[in-house]
């Protein structure tokens, strides 16, 4: 499996550091309002991810943070008079709620920020113990850039000639004006009832210094790969890395991985510029979580992405013919011509996630199913999906019961209409001498294989 990685700019083969588990580290939601579907891009993209790690017969170790304390969630609860915990709860919920009708996979830990204090307030008394940082005038604690020669190294740039020498506040900057950047930020009072005790007086941890606690904790300080999306690049990443190197010595990271943005009308989809749909408003007009899914994860994760709503009307066209041939797949071992084009779709997901290439491979096989009137392809649809995870499998279930079990079960809901109770009974001992097993519900009988 070959992934692009950001820091080395190369396509590598991604291979486990230790137990053949990859370790992955993903930066989730500041949760402060609800994910918009730019948001899911990267959610959706990073689910891609695991799932081909798994098909790869890897294992996975998956750590997602919950940002529930920084700029924006403490300026989101003072305005609305709540206490923060109150306030990011409702947004954390919905979250969980929204990454199951997307079909996403949970992660293996989803620590959130304010449950990890202490392991930040370490992290940046370990920093200012080494003199990389320091405590300003203000009582707020700054990571000195200078002191970290390798700073730089994944945005690819030198930042020598162009270092400002300016103090960063906000958690967020762009990259000509570079300074040291805040690691505790001293309580002030904008920011109401929020703080905690520190060596350097009350105040809150800065954004960055929290990936870099919360992943080291349960990654450990050397960690496959890290993941999220482009603009997280830089500086929160670069920071990440800064912080996380300089305190330990260690190589953090050994594969990034980023990936492009979902835009509107050729800007990124984002809640400053307000051009953002969440995942419900789309549901509430009646789209459905996989076809939204199949509209993220269809183009290719490091290509710019539109979003237009004629992309989910394709979605819509495209996921009926595939339910269509999988209505007519069957069990058993797969022809020829549908493992050549399972052998195609591992290529293309092991060459960088190459989903346009991938969906090209699943097309292929909804064509030549339909060409064959159906086959023993189900296995092959199946195996498709563990990637995908967009392919409706109910009916295809459904349309394996055998012809002469199919004909009993029909007996069986005749004579269960006349409430013949003995003749039903003796279609279910009937059906289960031959190795099937019948339920009843009050949508009526279901039958699967015993
Ligand atoms: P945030 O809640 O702003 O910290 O963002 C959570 C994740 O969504 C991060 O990995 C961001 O890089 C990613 N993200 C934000 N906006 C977009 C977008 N328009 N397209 C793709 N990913 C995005
Ligand atoms: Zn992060």
């Amino acid at each position: 499996m070959q992934v692009f990685n950001s820091l080395t700019r190369r396509n590598e083969e991604l291979t486990p550091l230790a137990d053949n588990t990859i370790r992955l580290y993903t930066c989730g939601p500041t949760v402060y309002n609800f994910a918009h579907i730019g948001n899911f891009r990267a959610y959706t993209f990073e689910d891609v991810l695991r799932r081909v790690i798994k098909f790869n017969g890897m294992k996975i170790k998956q750590v997602m943070n919950l940002t529930d304390v920084d700029d924006k969630t403490i300026k989101g609860a003072n305005a609305a008079g709540v206490a923060l915990t109150d306030y990011t709860k409702t947004y954390k919920d919905a979250f969980f709620a929204d990454l199951k009708a997307l079909n996403i996979e949970p992660a293996e830990v989803y620590p959130a920020a304010t449950d990890h204090i202490p392991e930040m307030i370490a992290l940046v008394q370990t920093l200012v113990d080494k003199g990389i940082a320091y405590q300003s005038e203000d009582g707020s604690v700054y990571f000195n850039v200078r002191k970290f020669p390798g700073y730089g190294r994944l945005a690819h740039i030198d930042f020598d000639n162009q270092r400002t020498g300016a103090r960063c506040r906000g958690d967020e900057y762009d990259k000509e004006n570079v300074g040291d950047f805040a690691l505790w930020k001293a309580w002030e009072p904008s920011d109401g009832p929020v703080g905690w005790d520190s060596p350097w007086g009350r105040g809150r941890p800065g954004w960055h210094i929290e990936c870099s606690a919360m992943s080291m904790k349960y990654l450990g300080p050397t960690f496959d790969l890290h993941t999220g999306g482009i603009d997280n690049l830089f500086p929160h990443h670069e920071n990440e890395i800064a912080q996380a190197e300089a305190a330990t010595g260690q190589p953090f990271v050994k594969t990034w991985m980023h990936c492009a943005h979902l835009r509107v009308n050729g800007e990124k989809m984002s809640k400053s510029l307000g051009n953002f749909y969440t995942l419900r408003d789309l549901l509430d007009k009646g789209w459905t979580g996989r076809e939204i899914r199949y509209v993220l994860i269809n183009a290719h994760y490091r290509s710019g992405l539109n979003f237009a709503f004629s992309a989910l009307e394709d979605a819509r066209k495209a996921l009926a013919r595939v339910d269509a041939a999988v209505e007519k797949a069957t069990p058993g071992a797969a022809p020829d011509w549908a493992r050549e084009h399972l052998d195609d779709f591992i290529k293309a997901v092991n060459d960088d996630l190459g989903l346009p290439n991938a969906f090209a491979a699943l097309f292929a096989l909804v064509r030549d199913t339909n060409a064959h009137g159906g086959g023993p392809v189900l296995d092959v649809f199946k195996r498709m999906d563990e990637v995908l995870g967009v392919i409706f499998f109910g009916r295809a279930e459904k349309a394996a019961i055998p012809a002469d079990i199919q004909q009993l079960l029909d007996a069986r809901a005749a004579a269960r209409a006349a409430k013949n109770w003995a003749e039903s009974d003796r279609l279910r001992g009937e059906i289960a001498a031959r190795g099937w097993t019948v339920k009843d519900s009050r949508d009526g009988q279901t039958c699967t294989k015993a």
